[in-house]
């Protein structure tokens, strides 16, 4: 028996269904290992030592590689002296101030632990704000695991959601019907218009966002009086620096980030405009590790290694590599393949493949040749993939187009 499976056996006696949440293996396929003891740069290495070359990043905060030495100086010295006291440290601000001259959006920045923390902590300023309660959501998007947005209703009450009101992701015109049945008596009862920098919904093809749909939901939450939120969770640092929607030239009231800022260490954040500073002020939020030092000592390591090496340029260089590989392969195979999203957070999915037999198959595969990928949830790339990383990956991948067609047969 496998170390690993011994694992899962020892887990589900003490741990209800043995793993919960998004890195529970028995939901990515089979053959995925459920537990992990070495990382090191982009390669990881399961518990029966097996190595992979890792395209999902631990599904996003690992940008600069596993371990990055950077990064890990910084958070060994902090610990060295002592991580959770009785105030933050001075790191507290120095990180604020990287921050607000990272994001131009920025006026302020607001510390937490998790994404959740970051998104429930933006809507509690929108709505200490605004005085009002609802929330314009596009449907399927992803927000976190709190009873206002956990996917699963188990365990949650109808009046977690009652302040949701749905539009439909790239979809100008639905989101202002949402606006209109969120009118109260009082006339907008909408406090905020939350939003992902692209359609990263799991198990569907991804969809950047439209310009005219980004500047459209700005004018929207102007004429409403509303704090457009951007959920950057997923996408913040690996797009753009100074946020994600940067580009397009659409700045939010708030932005939320977490999961890349510190390369794997714990910390979320806020940023806010001038204009909300004082509704921040008066929300009570806060946690008893949300301002250790260490996870802030990596962040600002990490941002400013990620300014210093041009972390954007890297990712985007191994993105695209890696894009043009698949296609190649995809192609040379006989299948038709969608691959959407930015080259630095890619999906790849089969044309037709509607129960996902092929993509289940195909990623299966990819991991028995020695690639960490995944069949419905989006993959990351990070600073640390060289170009010899890619090829090593697209290695694995070609082995695993010609056994998907051994089995399937080519389109
Ligand atoms: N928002 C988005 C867009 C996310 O991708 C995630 C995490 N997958 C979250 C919020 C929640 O972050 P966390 O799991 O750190 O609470």
């Amino acid at each position: 028996m496998s170390i690993d499976a011994r694992l899962r056996e020892r887990a589900a006696r003490v741990v209800p269904g043995g793993m919960y949440g998004h890195l529970n293996a028995a939901l990515h396929g089979s053959g995925y290992p459920q537990f992990f003891v070495r990382g090191e740069g982009c390669r990881q290495f399961d518990a029966d030592g097996r190595e992979y070359v890792d395209l999902m990043c631990s599904w996003g905060p690992i940008i600069l590689g596993h371990r990055h030495p950077a990064v890990e100086a910084a958070v060994a010295a902090r610990l060295a002296e002592g991580d959770c006291l009785n105030g933050p440290g001075p790191v507290y601000v120095e990180l604020a101030e990287l921050m607000v001259e990272t994001i131009p959006q920025a006026d302020w920045v607001m510390f937490s632990k998790n994404g959740t923390d970051a998104t429930t902590q933006a809507l509690m300023v929108a709505r200490a704000a605004t005085g009002r309660a609802k929330v314009l959501v596009a449907h399927g998007s992803y927000h976190g695991a709190d009873p206002w947005c956990t996917p699963s209703t188990a365990g949650t009450t109808p009046a977690d959601r009652a302040d949701l009101v749905e539009y439909t992701y790239n979809d100008l015109a639905s989101a202002e019907a949402a606006a209109a049945r969120a009118e109260g008596p009082a006339g907008s009862d909408v406090a905020a218009i939350i939003v992902t920098p692209f359609k990263h919904d799991s198990f569907e093809d991804q969809e950047l966002a439209a310009p005219e749909f980004a500047r459209g939901l700005r004018a929207l939450a102007d004429r409403l009086g509303a704090a457009l939120v951007i959920d950057d969770v997923r996408g913040g640092w690996r797009l753009d620096l100074g946020g994600s929607w940067e580009p397009l030239g659409v700045r939010p009231d708030l932005y939320a980030f977490s999961k890349a800022m510190a390369n794997g260490h714990p910390i979320a954040a806020v940023t806010g405009v001038d204009a909300l500073r004082d509704a921040a002020q008066t929300i009570y939020s806060t946690g008893s590790f949300w301002f250790n030092a260490a996870p802030m000592a990596a962040a600002k390591a990490t941002i400013e290694t990620l300014h210093a090496v041009d972390g954007v340029a890297l990712m985007e260089r191994a993105g695209t590599r890696l894009r043009e590989g698949l296609a190649a392969q995809a192609a040379a195979h006989g299948f038709t393949v969608n691959q959407t999203g930015p080259v630095q957070i890619p999906w790849l999915s089969f044309a037709g493949d509607a129960t996902l037999e092929k993509g289940m198959f195909w990623s299966s595969a990819c991991l028995e040749e020695g690639v960490y990928l995944h069949p419905w949830h989006n993959w990351f790339v990070s600073a640390a993939h060289t170009d010899a990383d890619i090829d090593r990956a697209l290695q694995g991948t070609d082995a695993a187009f010609a056994r998907l067609r051994a089995r399937f047969g080519a389109d």
